[in-house]
């Protein structure tokens, strides 16, 4: 017999697993609602345009990453790489722009890549996705920078700070290219063949190539702060500001760009210290251009998304203790075959009293008892025929192993006051 295993890539997140991404989960819901961030829940497949056009064809993702295929009515449909161009999509679709403005957006689920797989890489990846949609305002950069940032910090991540950089805007970034070209022109022998390639398809993305060769003249390359427009320069400058008189720290990192028309001003990470050296654990920025490349209206925005499964990796690694999922209190055990439906209309009490139960599905005594042991239950109901004949149950204490016969009308009651 064939035996299958997962795809590679792809993660069996089990039970034991569970715990953390309930936490993490949990946590970042409650920073994003407190922020007043309102939840939105997307299909995970779009139309492929979508896609290349609000992810931008000249990207890794666009040109090798993206699974597309054509369903059975011929349509080429793509899972979600990433979350903004469906979140873009759905905002003109059911006309969000008649909201109050900022309209604030977060989302979690799956998204997927094909990818080389590394540690802490996945072709099936958890996003969590945050969105601010409809100001131009450096305050809304700072908005959700101080969410994700809120995130990490609540999460028990030690050595938070910003990466930060400008990446100016369709007046002042073709100036900026130009000047960037030209430097590498004079240094094209000295740089990596990626790069001989990128200068001519996304000249920007010179500036975060990892080849060792190319670190040299990446250091020496000009910097957009010289080539921002006024008003790119003063939104850097005001948040700069605001960064600074909270007390955030952050570095100007000049290679932190993304080179597509769409994104705008603002680009950010928040590092954090992981398996090692310090590393980034998320990363975001202003997209004042996108709503408009799809369809809507000229409409500012900025937003942020981070991988959970590496926030999973860097909590165990940080050993971060997180919560148990809790077990069920009660554990019902019946002695013999005719004390099944019983024992059952027993827990079906209990449960309408929101009290949660397990029951064996059969065993000894013995057997059950130990079932309820492994199970983590607080108490065991054991019901017998002498016990049912006189409308009693025996409630024992799996902790001391102290045992009472109690009424079977009084059990509601008494359980609650033990569980409280
Ligand atoms: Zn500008
Ligand atoms: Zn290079």
């Amino acid at each position: 017999m064939t035996k299958f295993s997962r795809p590679t890539g792809t993660l069996d997140i089990l039970p034991e697993e569970q715990p953390y991404w309930d936490y993490i989960i949990d946590y970042m819901t409650k920073v994003a609602r407190g922020y007043g961030f309102q939840p939105i829940s997307l299909p995970i497949f779009e139309d492929t345009q979508l896609f290349s056009r609000g992810v931008g064809e000249v990207t890794d993702i666009v040109e090798k990453e993206m699974y597309s295929f054509l369903d059975k009515g011929d349509n080429s449909i793509t899972l979600r790489p990433e979350f903004t161009a469906g979140i873009v999509r759905a905002y003109i679709e059911n006309g969000m722009q008649v909201e109050p403005k900022p309209v604030k957006l977060y989302s979690i689920g799956p998204a997927f890549r094909y990818e080389r797989p590394q540690a802490g890489r996945f072709r099936q990846f958890h996003q969590f996705n945050a969105e601010l949609i409809g100001s131009p305002s450096p305050l809304a950069d700072l908005e959700t920078m101080l969410m994700a940032w809120d995130i990490y910090n609540g999460l028990g991540f030690k050595d938070l700070a910003f990466q930060l950089n400008s990446t100016g805007c369709p007046k002042c970034r073709p100036g900026y290219v130009n000047v960037l070209v030209e430097y590498y022109r004079e240094h094209i022998d000295e740089v990596c063949d990626n790069c001989k390639r990128r200068l001519a398809q996304n000249p920007l993305r010179v500036l975060d190539c990892k080849s060792d060769q190319c670190q040299p003249v990446i250091a020496a390359a000009p910097k957009i702060q010289e080539h921002l427009c006024a008003e790119c320069a003063t939104h850097f400058a005001d948040l700069r500001g605001f960064l600074d008189d909270l007390g955030r720290p952050y570095t100007i990192n000049h290679r932190l760009v993304r080179g597509l028309d769409y994104y705008t001003k603002t680009v950010f990470e928040v590092w954090a210290e992981g398996i090692g050296a310090q590393s980034a654990v998320c990363g975001g920025g202003r997209y004042d251009g996108l709503i408009e490349l799809l369809g809507g209206a000229h409409t500012p925005a900025v937003g942020f998304a981070t991988g959970l499964e590496r926030v999973v990796m860097l909590l165990k690694a940080q050993e971060v203790a997180v919560p148990p999922i809790p077990a069920p209190p009660v554990f019902v055990v019946f002695l013999g075959k005719q004390m099944r439906s019983p024992a059952m209309q027993l827990l079906v009490q209990i449960r309408a009293a929101d009290i949660n139960g397990h029951i064996a599905m059969s065993g000894s005594l013995k057997s059950q008892l130990r079932q309820a042991d492994k199970r983590g239950a607080r108490f065991a109901l054991i019901l017998g025929e002498d016990e049912a004949l006189r409308g009693e149950v025996i409630l024992r204490d799996l902790k001391d192993g102290a045992q009472v016969s109690i009424s079977q009308a009084a059990l509601v009651d008494e359980l609650s006051r033990r569980l409280s």
